[in-house]
């Protein structure tokens, strides 16, 4: 596999860019040993504009509320973090990538309160490709893991948090180990929940379902963007509470997600989803979702940041994803 960090020259930490060499932590970083890290994954596409970064100001409001739940400032704000990184994709001239904003508590006191520790801020870009390879448009073989999400009275789902991925970790090496491509878990009450790093949706009847940030789901800002496609398509959405069983008898299921994009889901636990993959609806919403980010369907939401544009005023331009 090629090395997705060859190239990379700049990362940017707490105002400035740095050598990608320079940009390390100490190895007593509270975040290292106890998980008080909040991060983002965002895409930036190649539009026929020129690079644009999807949903930017609605993924640093994510980061923000992250951050908020952990009682971790951040200091910059949300105009400084967009201006930020597309100064670090210009500096590593880049179109197409991923970008990695993360906040954490870095070197300062060891014991498990982390209010001593202080907040660091770094972002960094590369190129990614498919998240679920290359050949996942055609649809992923999934399973359901035997691991739960954790339950939302422990850790809070909805803020993005590094140690959150320890349960993400045991879901998709179990799936890999098994020969899947991926895990869905389901949450504490047993309902599903979402894949270790995407939420899920299933088709039925012609109709979008999707489980409830009550769930134990990451609110998903690809989640809202499927969501407002949908609507402007004309296909009836609802946010419910899924049994598992339904997975299996649904017409279509996807996963979404910045690094997944869209992804048709073949088989679950080898049972065949549907009548063939991706199916019409997946198909549909696929087809506008790409015409979007590539530039070539009007982008009716406002949901492309150009990079070459400098600072902008996000904040007044962040969308509230919408209860359903
Ligand atoms: N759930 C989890 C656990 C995730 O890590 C992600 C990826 N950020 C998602 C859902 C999808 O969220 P988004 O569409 O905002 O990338």
């Amino acid at each position: 596999m090629s090395n997705p960090f060859a190239g990379i020259q700049w990362i940017w930490k707490n105002g400035q860019l740095i050598d990608f060499e320079k940009a390390t932590v100490h190895v007593l970083t509270h975040a290292l040993h106890y998980g008080s890290g909040v991060f983002e994954g965002i895409r930036c596409y190649s539009t026929k504009q020129g690079p644009a970064v999807f949903r930017l100001a609605e993924h640093l409001r994510r980061l923000e509320n992250s951050a908020k739940v952990y009682r971790m400032p951040i200091a910059f704000s949300a105009e400084e973090l967009a201006e930020a990184c597309c100064e670090t994709i210009r500096a590593n001239n880049l179109s197409a990538c991923y970008i990695r904003p993360i906040v954490f508590r870095g070197f300062g006191s060891l014991g498990v309160n982390p209010l001593r520790s202080p907040v660091e801020v770094f972002i960094a870009v590369w190129s990614w490709g498919k998240y679920l390879g290359e050949e996942s448009e055609q649809g992923v073989d999934v399973c359901v893991s035997s691991w739960r999400r954790v339950s939302p009275d422990a850790m809070p789902a909805v803020s993005k948090a590094t140690g959150n991925y320890l349960n993400s970790q045991l879901i998709k090496m179990e799936a890999l180990a098994n020969g899947y491509v991926e895990g869905i878990a389901l949450d504490a009450r047993g309902f599903v929940s979402e894949g270790s790093g995407e939420n899920l949706f299933l088709v039925q009847d012609g109709a979008l379902i999707t489980p409830p940030v009550a769930s134990s789901i990451l609110t998903g800002i690809t989640r809202d963007t499927v969501v407002k496609i949908a609507r402007d398509l004309g296909i009836p959405v609802r946010e419910e509470v899924v049994p598992r069983g339904l997975l299996y008898a649904a017409d279509e299921v996807f996963m979404t997600g910045t690094a997944a994009e869209i992804t048709p889901i073949r088989t679950i636990d080898r049972i065949q989803v549907g009548r063939g993959c991706p199916g019409e609806v997946t198909a549909r919403i696929l087809a506008q979702f790409k015409g979007i980010t590539n530039g070539e369907i009007e982008d009716r939401h406002g949901w492309l940041h150009p990079v070459g544009a400098g600072a902008r005023q996000v904040a007044e331009t962040a969308a509230v994803p919408e209860a359903m």
